[in-house]
């Protein structure tokens, strides 16, 4: 609260955004640690670039819906910029800006060679017909033209987006220059040059953290009882994840609320009851807590896979987990943060735990250079060695120098960032 004070004065008013404090208050905790020179951190707490648009879309009604959307590259020190793009009726540029911020640090943790990007529509996804999206994914795509590429900028799935719309984008820039791009977008469908395990990365990648970081807490996460909030691209997997390595999952939640059974959730039932009724709530096998009540639940492992901002001041003193995992980017708050160290909860933090969707994003955009593709049997053994070596190196440096997980993954992200920037130097 106080730092979140502090720092908004500080803010161009454009960045002025609660998500955009959080990040740069972790930015700014972590400095205190990551012994950069003062130009260096100067550099990377501002967006490198920022393009504001407005998307004229026709209606399936025939009227004219016009919808703000941003770009924000945050460092193209390391490499191009990486990040998805969002629908939702939330998106601002602030919360674009953290958001690539946070990329910069997932890709210099993972040792990918990016820096971090995000976009996004401000609409509701939700009320918008499939041809629709695709009209406004094609208009926002032209839009994006003079600041994306495979070289500069590559664009990927985030919420409310998916395969289809990553098809769209790379369709309407292949049309562009003439050819076939499919390097210019990951999370693609697997015919126009998508990669195996793209759509299970993030997931996947969430468990093996989780399993990684409990075993290196002393317990084992066989039996461990765990609690999903979300149950979307990347709470579906992972709690599926969860289950066949053998932990209890007791609950789970989508936008419209959650189902808990403590004897553990039967998913093969649950995802029948969820594609007849478009929806897991009312299952039959469960009782239906609320999302704020989900939180609480008493678990070993707490997976936070729905939106930002969901542990806050308000209720972190309420979570009954001993371990919090970051599926979703930026879920607790910088209050919330303090609260749940005060308490012993041990947090899995996003640039971490969610790692997994850019790695395989990467491993995708490398195979699709190279026009040679890779089975999934590599893919699930690259990405749990890149995720198990980003999880030794900020576990080391917290033991080192007495951090917060998340504070090694920022210091350690930072050092990486800041070591390239004075090598390279201020242009001119
Ligand atoms: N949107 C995802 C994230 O927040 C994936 C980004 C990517 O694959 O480039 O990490």
């Amino acid at each position: 609260m106080v730092l979140q004070e502090t720092h908004r004065g500080d803010l161009p008013p454009e960045l002025d955004d609660p998500l955009f404090w959080t990040a740069i208050g972790q930015f700014d905790g972590a400095l205190e640690h990551a012994g950069v020179g003062a130009d260096v951190a100067e550099v990377l707490r501002y967006p490198e670039r920022a393009l504001s648009v407005a998307i004229p879309v026709r209606l399936d009604s025939g009227s004219l819906g016009v919808y703000p959307g941003y770009r924000v590259q945050h460092s193209s020190v390391l490499g191009p910029t990486k990040g998805g793009i969002r629908y939702d009726v939330a998106v601002t540029l602030g919360e674009c800006a953290a958001l690539a911020m946070w990329m910069t640090w997932k890709c210099a943790l993972l040792r990918l060679p990016y820096g971090g990007a995000k976009g996004g529509v401000r609409c509701n996804p939700r009320t918008l017909s499939a041809t629709e999206r695709e009209r406004l994914t094609r208009r926002f795509t032209s839009e994006l033209l003079p600041i994306i590429g495979p070289q500069k900028d590559i664009p990927a799935p985030d919420m409310a987006t998916d395969e289809q719309t990553m098809a769209w984008m790379m369709d309407t820039y292949s049309m562009q220059v003439g050819y076939a791009v499919p390097e210019i977008v990951t999370g693609k469908p697997l015919s126009v040059g998508g990669s195996a395990l793209r759509p299970e990365a993030t997931g996947i990648g969430v468990v093996t953290v989780v399993e990684e970081g409990v075993r290196r807490l002393g317990w084992a996460l066989r039996g461990s009882v765990c609690v999903v909030q979300g149950y979307g691209k990347v709470g579906a997997v992972a709690a599926h994840e969860l289950a066949a390595r053998g932990a209890r999952v007791v609950a789970v939640s989508d936008i419209a609320g959650g189902v808990y059974n403590p004897e553990g959730l039967d998913f093969q039932a649950l995802d029948a009851w969820r594609s007849e009724q478009d929806g897991i709530a009312g299952f039959a096998g469960a009782q239906d807590v609320t999302n704020a009540g989900l939180l609480e639940l008493p678990c070993d492992v707490l997976v936070l896979a729905a939106t930002e901002g969901q542990v806050t001041g308000d209720n972190a003193h309420r979570v009954a987990a001993r371990v919090v995992a970051e599926g979703a980017n930026g879920p607790t708050t910088l209050e919330a943060d303090e609260i749940l160290a005060e308490r012993g909860i041990v947090v899995l933090p996003d640039i971490l735990t969610n790692a997994g969707g850019v790695a395989v994003s990467y491993f995708e955009w490398v195979q699709d250079i190279q026009r040679l593709f890779w089975g999934p049997d590599e893919i699930r053994t690259r990405l749990r060695d890149l995720m198990r070596d980003a999880v030794a190196r900020v576990w080391a440096l917290a033991d080192e120098e007495g951090l917060s997980l998340r504070r090694a993954a920022l210091v350690t992200s930072i050092r990486e960032v800041a070591e390239a920037l004075e090598l390279r130097g201020i242009y001119p």
